[in-house]
């Protein structure tokens, strides 16, 4: 009581001796009349949001002023969304992905070898925030001299790793780690050839920065020996053991059709008390590089498909036995229609499960979809016309929960993925009756519809549904560098 009445009087004192201040009620931008959803304290309400300094300065019902208004009559005023796993990070990227509602764009699957050169390479030239992983997959590739480009093809997909190799390959991690990587990144189908003890000793780096390690696991689908329930106890008995948290990436294209059965691994976990968390994206299809260690032999049987079911990404075609070789040589990005429409719904549906795109750079005639459309899509599809999920719970799993699972390694996070007094001002505007992904698997470079404003830091990066061109408000999403 004491406390609250002195702080009254500071801010009555404070007001009082700064009468001259014309501005005081004045904000940057203020966003007014529209539906502000906060997925953290329930807020489901007409408001007025004004911004000032890049953060959330008030949520009024009374009427306030601001150098730009903005009119979200008959629109949400959301959290703008996190993405968790977009490999794509590039200018078009970004722009793509500011059109689907995106305010934070990280790559933490795949992630990096050098953590500080990939920062400096965005740092003030970035649409949107950007964050990266300090990745197994490229040190392994680099310890390990593999000549892939971008997966694996040669030795870090094929040969167990020396002793010395190993330090080297934990070493530079945990370099990654101390240059603010927001986690540590494994794809361990890629890198087929390391074993649990390789495995086992990442997690124990990511532990002691209490680094989350976001996973591809080893194996996909349910033909035995190789399921993906076995490759899930993998990493749970590895997380267990360390203590690192756990994040299993796009977790419908491992499972599969054994999907459900993953879900009811990773929710016992939970409920054991292992610090363990999952995300999808909303498609039936997958994609990745066919020379990949995905596609050594017995695939077919593993995924449950066949060449007709892969799709070249530089020209669109299907696949036969003859161009899959010929492909497999000269490599490049597929398409890989692998998952049944029921449990893409599924994982989409379930509170537990985050949306993350696992977007591809922005090339070829027939990219994967998933990176331009992915939160659009959601909100459409699964939430308008469907009604698998309510439109808060979608929302949560784009923008408060990415933001909590990174918030103890990145303390950043505390402020992103939330509308309150003091967050970030990354907001994502948009029509719940019409918001759709544009992007599909025949004409996937299309913005999505229906995402009116979105702000970074307080700065419109899309304005009316158009990109706002010459600004660069996105900042670098990064855990504290240690000396
Ligand atoms: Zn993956």
């Amino acid at each position: 009581m004491r406390y609250k009445t002195l702080a009254v009087s500071v801010i009555v004192a404070v007001i009082m001796a700064a009468p001259a201040i014309a501005a005081d009620d004045t904000y940057d931008v203020v966003i007014v009349n529209g539906r502000v959803m906060d997925p953290e304290s329930g807020l489901d309400a007409v408001r007025n949001v004004g911004l000032r300094a890049g953060k959330v300065a008030t949520l009024s019902t009374e009427a306030i002023r601001g150098r730009r208004t903005i009119d979200a009559k008959g629109l949400v005023v959301a959290p703008g969304f996190i993405d968790l796993h977009e490999h794509g990070q590039k200018p078009e990227n970004y722009e793509f992905q500011a059109h689907d509602g995106v305010t934070t764009s990280l790559e933490l699957e795949a992630g990096t070898a050098d953590v500080a050169g990939w920062y400096a390479e965005r740092e003030g030239k970035s649409l949107i925030n950007f964050g990266v992983s300090a990745g197994h997959i490229p040190t392994r590739m680099k310890v390990m001299k593999d000549s892939g480009t971008w997966l694996p093809t040669g030795d870090a997909a094929h040969r167990a790793a020396t002793h010395a190799e190993l330090a080297q390959i934990d070493q530079r991690i945990e370099a990654g780690l101390k240059q603010g990587a927001l986690a540590v990144g494994m794809g361990i189908n890629y890198t087929a050839a390391a074993t649990r003890g390789e495995v086992f000793g990442v997690f124990g780096v990511a532990a002691r920065y209490g680094a989350p390690v976001h996973v591809h696991l080893r194996y996909a689908g349910d033909e035995p020996p190789q399921t993906a329930r076995v490759a899930l106890e993998e990493v749970l008995a590895a997380a267990g053991e360390t203590k690192a948290p756990l994040h299993v990436v796009h977790v419908s294209s491992m499972g599969l059709r054994d999907t459900p059965q993953l879900l009811a691994m990773l929710r016992d976990a939970r409920a054991r008390g292992t610090d363990v968390t999952t995300e999808c994206y909303p498609y039936v299809a997958g994609s990745t590089g066919l020379e990949s260690a995905l596609f050594d032999p017995g695939w077919q049987k593993r995924m449950r498909i066949s060449y007709g079911d892969l799709q070249w990404v530089k020209t669109g075609e299907r696949l036969t036995a003859e161009s899959f070789e010929r492909y497999r040589k000269e490599g490049g990005q597929v398409v890989i229609f692998m998952i049944p429409e029921n449990v893409v719904r599924l994982a989409v549906a379930d509170p537990m499960v985050m949306i993350a795109s696992d977007g591809m750079p922005a090339s070829g005639a027939s990219v994967h979809p998933r990176g331009q459309g992915t939160f659009s899509r959601v909100l459409g599809q699964y939430v308008r016309e469907e009604k698998a999920l309510d439109l808060m719970t979608a929302l949560r799993k784009m923008t408060l929960m990415p933001a909590q699972r990174l918030e103890q390694r990145a303390p950043a996070f505390k402020t992103k993925g939330r509308i309150k007094l003091g967050a970030d001002a990354d907001i994502t505007v948009f029509d719940a009756n019409r918001v759709i992904d544009a992007a599909t698997f025949e004409k996937p470079l299309q913005y999505s519809e229906g995402i009116r404003f979105v702000l970074v830091k307080g700065v419109a990066v899309v304005s009316d549904g158009t990109l706002v061109k010459g600004v660069f408000p996105g900042g670098a999403a990064r855990a504290p560098v240690v000396e």
